[in-house]
């Protein structure tokens, strides 16, 4: 499919719309023509051969002319601009659909800024071409057809000689539209590049300040301000070429209806009233010349706007939901990782992950930072998938399974805490908008949340900024913490979710933990022995690879890595289990 196809499919639906408009174009274009003949004929008859009662009359029509074209006009705006809403609001809601659908890895390399103009300025964009641009072509191109047809009824030759300037118009119009294309294609790059620049600094202007950068974004700012503003001036510069040149074209027409309609009214071949008649055709005629260059601008920039976003719509996720997909609306909870490797950017991310969790285990990872603990849960979420191996939940390949009952099945506290701007209590009950209140706060106190959120002034209704502005890092890592648990999940992944936290409501958190629903598979992933200590399985990451695993007990036996982190965080290791380790 080419993005025009694409396009077009939008339209098709809209088509009733768009002939209802254009068979009302085509009628005041043909109604554009009657004018110029009364004013001709009121010349003609009423003022040289003196038929004064046929005046009232010829202005009468002049005047129900004008108004029958004056509803038409207001009733084909409507039907144009009904059908490139409606064309907009589809096309925003497809290519939203399909950025919700887009992976990780999609959202990894590009910008939000890029993504913002392809819903915005493109999509306007498309909405002033169907609006607009459409009918305007071709009333356009319709008024100049009639109106030449009208001058040839009046004389030939006339006609014959303001046809020799039209060769020259098209030209031009053909060589501005060449020229024009990139330059516009060049300002949209700009104007996206600067849109995305401006998200990402307003959305990190606490990095700014805290590293008193302002001096060093102002001044990158402003380069890319400069290369919009030169982007702008040089396109501009192209078509302003162009605009004397069909100026003088336009006047062109002008000067020959002067110079041989004038010899042909003296040599009377013709009447003076049709002089008038064909001087009224010349703004029909006049008028296309004029705007030609601005509308091949805009066919431009729709043009450009539709491959763009037709772009981004067809970059397909890697991960995506089989065809019928396996679901099963309450996982147990068992989850097996078989030979499990990923590469991303040609390199090893994580390698040859084996483990197995029986439903309502606690498994505890642990490793160095980077090691690759949160690509592993990515694995299970398949937020990316395996370069080899295959993960396994109730002894189903995820690959095989349908990827929204998965990861509805999947309760995850993020190691980035993302809160929308929206009541605490909108946050917690994200996952389930409609459940009782009651749920919440039970939510919110097993997260050890409650009392904070009960603290401040409008308690659960308080709205919370963008990405959580306003709470502290520990109060932000606790309500994704509630929110993850409110889904009730059969596997609850908690990745780096107390790191923030103070010990003792860590410990309390702990507690709650071991009270939900015995048979919910929990993922702990922490820096802190504390954290994990209790868990049915330890898994222990360095450098992409599960180096120990075990329980508590046996992982400080072996005394390796696991146990050196334990030395460092509380010093000796009791000296009943390095006998334990001597017994062995
Ligand atoms: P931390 O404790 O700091 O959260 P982690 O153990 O969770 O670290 P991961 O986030 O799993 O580490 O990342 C492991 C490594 O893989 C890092 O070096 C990271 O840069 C890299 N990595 C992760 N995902 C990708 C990706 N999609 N593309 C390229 N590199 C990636
Ligand atoms: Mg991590």
């Amino acid at each position: 499919m080419t993005p025009m196809k694409w396009f077009y499919s939008f339209l098709k639906k809209y088509r009733f719309y768009m002939i209802v408009g254009l068979i009302m174009t085509t009628a005041i274009s043909a109604l554009y023509v009657v004018n110029p003949q009364i004013s001709g004929m009121i010349i003609d008859d009423v003022i040289e051969k003196g038929a004064t009662e046929k005046l009232i009359p010829l202005v009468i029509c002049l005047f129900i002319v004008t108004a029958v074209i004056g509803v038409l006009r207001f009733l084909y705006q409507i039907a144009f601009e009904k059908a490139s809403q409606g064309v907009l609001y589809d096309m925003r809601d497809k290519v939203y659909r399909k950025l919700l659908e887009e992976d990780f890895a999609f959202y990894n390399k590009k910008r939000t800024g890029d993504l913002m103009s392809r819903q915005t300025g493109d999509m306007d964009a498309i909405r002033h071409f169907v609006a607009y641009v459409i009918y305007m072509v071709y009333q356009q191109i319709l008024s100049f057809m009639f109106a030449l047809i009208m001058i040839f009824t009046v004389n030939v030759k006339l006609a014959l000689c303001m046809l020799a300037v039209l060769p020259f118009t098209a030209l031009a119009t053909y060589m501005q539209s060449k020229k024009v294309k990139p330059a516009f294609r060049r300002n949209r790059e700009c104007f996206s590049s600067l849109n995305a620049f401006v998200q990402e600094n307003v959305s990190g202007n606490r990095v700014v300040k805290a590293f008193a950068k302002e001096d060093f974004e102002i001044e990158k700012f402003n380069k890319e301000n400069a290369a919009y503003r030169a982007a702008q001036i040089s396109a501009s510069k192209i078509w302003m070429k162009f605009v004397p040149i069909f100026e003088i074209l336009s006047y062109a027409l002008n000067v020959v209806l002067m110079l041989y309609g004038g010899y042909l009214v003296i040599s009377g071949e013709i009447t003076m009233g049709n002089l008038v008649t064909v001087n009224g055709y010349l703004w029909l005629l006049n008028n296309p010349l004029r705007q030609a260059g601005w509308l091949v601008n805009d066919v431009g920039n729709f043009i450009t706007s539709v491959e763009k976003i037709y772009n981004t719509y067809m970059e397909e996720p890697n991960v995506k939901t089989p065809q019928s997909g396996v679901i099963k609306k309450r996982l147990e909870g068992a989850v097996e990782f078989k030979d499990v490797s990923y590469r991303a950017d040609d390199e090893d991310i994580v390698m040859d992950i084996n483990f197995k969790v029986e439903p309502g285990q606690t498994v505890g990872i642990i490793g160095s930072t980077g090691s690759g603990k949160s690509t592993i849960m990515n694995l299970l979420c398949r937020f990316y998938d395996t370069t080899s191996g295959e993960v396994f939940v109730d002894g189903i390949n995820v690959k095989d399974m349908d990827l929204y009952n998965l990861r509805d099945n999947i309760g995850m506290a993020m190691q980035d805490v993302f809160l929308f701007s929206d009541t605490i209590e909108g946050n917690i009950a994200y996952g389930r908008p409609d459940c009782p209140f009651e749920d919440v706060k039970k939510a919110a106190i097993m997260a050890d949340a409650n009392h904070f959120i009960m603290a401040m002034p409008e308690g659960y209704d308080t709205i919370v900024g963008e990405r959580g502005v306003g709470l502290s890092g520990g109060q932000k890592q606790r309500i994704s913490l509630a929110r993850a648990l409110l889904k009730d999940p059969s596997i609850l992944i908690l990745d780096d979710t107390t790191s923030a936290v103070d010990m003792e409501t860590e410990s309390y958190i702990q507690k709650q933990l071991k009270q939900i629903n015995t048979s919910c598979t929990i993922f702990i992933i922490a820096y802190r022995i504390s954290s994990i200590k209790d868990a049915d399985l330890i898994l222990v990451l360095d450098n992409g690879r599960i180096i120990e695993h075990g329980t508590h007990e046996s992982l400080l036996a072996q005394d390796g890595y696991y146990a050196s982190t334990f030395r460092s965080q509380y010093g000796e290791i009791p000296a009943e289990i390095l006998e334990k380790k001597g017994g062995n």
